[in-house]
C-alpha cells in the first residue's frame, strides 16, 4: 500500500492508503519526492472547480525511478532523478504527429492513474508512468525546486508564442509565479519588462527580478503608461496571466502593430470580449492562447534547471510533508503565496523490479 494526499471535500483533504501500482511492460514506477500545489489543485480544494471526489491531484511532480517494467529502455535506471510530464500524450493523434502534443486529443482522457479515484496522481508516494513522460534531472536540484519543472515548462511554451526578442518591450500582467516566470525568461531573452500588479509586495518582487517598471493598474492608467514608455507605440508583446477577461481588451490597446498577446491563464468567469476586428486587421496583432506544456517545453525546462540557468528557489514559500496535506492546501490557497510544495521523505524499502 502507499500513502496518497486526497481531496475529500471542500476545504478538506486527508491521507489515504491506496494500492501501490505495479510497473507492467513498458511502464516505470516513480517514487514521488515533491509535488507543488498549483491553482488547479487549489480550485478543487476550495470548491471553485467541481470534480468527482475523492480526488487525487498533483501535476507538478519530481521524484526518482523506483521500478522499471519489462521492455523499458535500459537507459532508465533505478534511482534516476526525474521531472514528470504528468499530462499524457498519445503520440498517435494529428497534434502529437505534428509535434504539438500540448493539444494531444488524449489529454485528460487517458483514464484513471490509480483505480481508486480520479486525478492526475502526483500527491501520492508512487506514480505509474510511461518512459516518454520522464525528464532526467541533475542530482543537486532540491526536490521542491525540481517540482517546478512543470510551471517553467508552461511558461516556455508561452514564451515561444510571444516570440520575445532582444530589445523588445514586454508587458506582463500579474506578478504571481506565472507572471514572474515570464519576467525571468524575458530578461534572459534580452527584453525590457513592464509588470502590472496591484499587490505592492509582488511589485517589489518583480523589481528585484529585473522588471524595468512596475505599475499599479488600479492607481495608474496602464495603457497610457505603456504608451509613454514606448514612444507612443506600445509593447511588442503582452502576457496576460490573471483570470480577468477584460484585461485582454486592455492588452490590445497597449500592444504595438505586429505585437503578440498571449492569454496564458484561463479566465474565470469566461466573459466575452469586445474587440474591434479592424483593430486586429490593420495592426496585424496576433492573439494566442497558451495551454499545457509540451514535451519540447519539458526538455528545455529540465535543461535550464540542470544547467543552473534559472533560479526558482524563491518561489517556494513553504514545504509540508504529505501527512500534512490539509495544512499544505490551506496554506496554498492563502492570497499572496507563490508555491507550497508537498514533499515525501525517503522510505526504507522500495518495491522490487
Ligand atoms: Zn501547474
Ligand atoms: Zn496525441
Amino acid at each position: 500500500m502507499m500513502k496518497a494526499g486526497v481531496i475529500t471535500g471542500i476545504n478538506r483533504a486527508e491521507v489515504m492508503e491506496i494500492a501501490t501500482p505495479v510497473a507492467g511492460p513498458n511502464e516505470l514506477l516513480v517514487r514521488v519526492e515533491a509535488c507543488a500545489l498549483c491553482t488547479f489543485e487549489q480550485r478543487i480544494f476550495d470548491g471553485t472547480k467541481q470534480v468527482g471526489l475523492p480526488y487525487l491531484g498533483g501535476h507538478e511532480v519530481a521524484g526518482r525511478i523506483a521500478a522499471v517494467g519489462e521492455g523499458v529502455n535500459p537507459k532508465w535506471e533505478l534511482g534516476q532523478k526525474v521531472a514528470v510530464k504528468t499530462l499524457d500524450q498519445c503520440n498517435e493523434c494529428r497534434f502529437c504527429q505534428s509535434g504539438e502534443n500540448t493539444m494531444c486529443e488524449m489529454v485528460g482522457r487517458s483514464g484513471r492513474r490509480v483505480p481508486e479515484m480520479d486525478g492526475i496522481g502526483g500527491l501520492a508516494e508512487y506514480m505509474l508512468l510511461k518512459p516518454h513522460m520522464l525528464y532526467p534531472l541533475a542530482e543537486g536540484i532540491a526536490p521542491e525546486v525540481a517540482a517546478l519543472t512543470e510551471p517553467l515548462a508552461c511558461v516556455l511554451h508561452s514564451m515561444d508564442l510571444a516570440k520575445v526578442d532582444f530589445g523588445d518591450t514586454v508587458v506582463v500582467l500579474g506578478a504571481g509565479i506565472m507572471g514572474l516566470l515570464h519576467l525571468q525568461l524575458c530578461r534572459l531573452r534580452g527584453a525590457r519588462v513592464i509588470v502590472a500588479e496591484v499587490d505592492s509586495g509582488r511589485r517589489a518582487r518583480a523589481l528585484a527580478l529585473g522588471a524595468s517598471e512596475v505599475v499599479h493598474p488600479g492607481e495608474e492608467d496602464l495603457v497610457a503608461r505603456v504608451r509613454e514608455l514606448t514612444g507612443g507605440f506600445g509593447a511588442q508583446a503582452v502576457i496576460v496571466t490573471p483570470a480577468i477577461s477584460r484585461l485582454v481588451e486592455q492588452a490590445v490597446e497597449m500592444v504595438d502593430n505586429l505585437g503578440r498577446i498571449v492569454l496564458f491563464g484561463s479566465f474565470h468567469p469566461d466573459n466575452p470580449l469586445s474587440i474591434r476586428p479592424n483593430k486586429l486587421h490593420y495592426s496585424q496583432i496576433q492573439v494566442f492562447g497558451a495551454v499545457n506544456p509540451g514535451s519540447r517545453d519539458f526538455l528545455r525546462s529540465s535543461r535550464m534547471l540542470n544547467h543552473g540557468l534559472i533560479d526558482l528557489t524563491h518561489y517556494v514559500d513553504s514545504v509540508y510533508p504529505l501527512e500534512q496535506i490539509q495544512e499544505a492546501l490551506e496554506e496554498s490557497v492563502k492570497p499572496g503565496t507563490y508555491r507550497v510544495v508537498v514533499t515525501i521523505g525517503p522510505e526504507e524499502e522500495t518495491p522490487e523490479k
